[in-house]
């Protein structure tokens, strides 16, 4: 489709980065195009109100860069879930693994109640287990999960698998 190709050629390549290797996705073209930007806001608040999402939760850092502008397109409160640490309230974590140690991610509980159905956003889907340790989080501060939204997935790492048993029926939209 015409916003996928748009999408697509806003995004760039970096070979070896952060190690050899590894082929690094990289949005900040994108971000700087705003017609793209627009496109990719646009797109995103149609899926939160498709899931019928009434917050939206964006994970630490671009996650916040796409999600703080969906929520306001959409008429809905952000809410930032962030590397352990960093928040000043009290707040919930989760932990999960990584290819070598852990990491640990989290959120100001009392910014999510019972009722409240989430759309989590985030730029790329790759092993998924940031995705996974944010809908566990959510879940455990008593929401909802309506729906995981990305500007773009990586397919050949699994994460949609490893994901679904999660999801338990949610949507994962990939654009
Ligand atoms: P996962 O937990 O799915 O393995 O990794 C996803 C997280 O790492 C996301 O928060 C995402 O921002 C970041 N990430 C992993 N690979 C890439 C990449 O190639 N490009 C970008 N922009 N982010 C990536």
């Amino acid at each position: 489709t015409d916003i996928k190709e748009l999408l697509l050629s806003r995004i760039r390549d970096v070979a070896d980065y952060p190690e050899p290797g590894v082929m690094f996705k990289d949005i900040t073209p994108l971000l700087a195009d705003p017609a793209a930007f627009t496109a990719l806001t646009d797109a995103l608040a149609e899926i939160a109100e498709n899931a019928g999402a009434t917050k939206i939760v964006g994970l630490e850092a671009r996650g916040f860069i796409l999600g703080a502008p969906v929520a306001v397109r959409a008429g809905l409160g952000f809410i930032p879930v962030r590397k352990a640490g960093k928040l000043p309230g009290a707040t919930l974590g989760q932990a999960y693994d990584l290819e070598y140690g852990s990491a640990e991610i989290e959120v100001h509980a009392e910014d999510l109640v019972t009722g409240d159905r989430v759309l989590i956003v985030d730029d790329v889907l790759a092993t998924g287990g940031t995705a996974e340790a944010s809908v566990q989080l959510i879940r455990r501060a008593g929401a909802e999960v309506a729906g995981l939204a990305v500007l773009m997935e990586l397919g050949f790492l699994g994460g949609r698998t490893r994901l679904e048993p999660a999801l338990s029926g949610a949507p994962l939209e990939a654009l």
